[in-house]
Parts: C-alpha cells; sequence; structure tokens
C-alpha cells in the first residue's frame, strides 16, 4: 500500500477549525462520536462495537489534481489530503464525511483500502466502545518530516515511513 492519508500537521490553525467538524451520518453505518483526541485535534471515537474487517466509514472529499493538491499543501497550515492514486488526491477539507478527522497511530485499528476508486477505512481488528479510531498515514519518507507522538509501543517516531 503505498496511499498517503490524512492531515499534515503543519500549526495550529486551518481553514476548517472555524466550522463545528461533524461527520456524515450516511458515510457510515456505525455509532461514531467527534471528540478532542490526546493524539491531536479532534478524533473520532466508536461508540459501539465494530468487528474486525467491517467498513467504518468512506473517507470523501473533492477530488483534485497533483498539481492543485501541490497548492494546497503549500498554502495551508493544516491539510485533510489522501492520496488516491498517481494522479488524483481527495481534499477531506471540501465535502469530507469527517473521516478525515481520524488520526494517525503508528499501531492503528484501521487501514484503508481502496475499491473502485472509494478510499474505504475499515477495522483491522475488533474496535471497542470507547477506543479512538486511528489509521497509519504512511507519509512518504521524501517529504516533509512529522513527528509522531501517537503513544504506541511500537512508535516509529515520525508519521513518515522510514523507507
Ligand atoms: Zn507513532
Amino acid at each position: 500500500m503505498s496511499a498517503k492519508a490524512g492531515r499534515v500537521p503543519k500549526g495550529r490553525t486551518s481553514e476548517k477549525s472555524a466550522a463545528a467538524p461533524e461527520i456524515n451520518p450516511k458515510a457510515t453505518k456505525f455509532k461514531l462520536r467527534l471528540a478532542y483526541s490526546p493524539i491531536h485535534r479532534w478524533g473520532i471515537y466508536a461508540e459501539e462495537l465494530i468487528p474486525k474487517g467491517r467498513k467504518i466509514i468512506e473517507y470523501t472529499g473533492e477530488r483534485i489534481s497533483r498539481k492543485e493538491t501541490k497548492r494546497r499543501f503549500e498554502a495551508r497550515e493544516e491539510n485533510y489530503l489522501f492520496t488516491l492514486n498517481s494522479y488524483w488526491t481527495l481534499d477531506g477539507a471540501v465535502g469530507g464525511s469527517g473521516a478525515e478527522y481520524i488520526n494517525h497511530c503508528c499501531e492503528p485499528n484501521c487501514f484503508s483500502q481502496i475499491v473502485n476508486e472509494h478510499i474505504l477505512y475499515k477495522a483491522k481488528r475488533d474496535i471497542q466502545p470507547g477506543e479512538e479510531l486511528t489509521i497509519d498515514y504512511r507519509f512518504d519518507k521524501d517529504v516533509e518530516t512529522v513527528i509522531c507522538k501517537c503513544g504506541a509501543a511500537g512508535c516509529r517516531g515520525t508519521i513518515n515511513l522510514k523507507e
């Protein structure tokens, strides 16, 4: 898997922080809750048991080109960009389902799967009520290094992959 998921924290402000974040109820079949996260700003929490392998939520957003992705990445303090393929990126800041608030963790309980150009977040294991949903953003080692503070025993120290 080579997808680079999620937000790129570069500062404290973002275009999106002004609006109250929310989860699109049509994007998920599970009861989820948005709340402050010890990992980073907002996070998403399970409010019921999510069995291993089940689809939790689709990552949605505006479909933008490589060139536009680069422009937004450089223009904003905080981004919600998910690389769909070698050309398209989804910008969760525009039309995001709420999945863009799922934080990075080096030992996550979710994984992403791209099916017919849809980005699906699924449960990597059984997720208990009250657990924060996390996914490995797998930032490329060649982009700006982002220090990881996920707190997992196996934290690799950066959100970027080592190789
Ligand atoms: Zn980590």
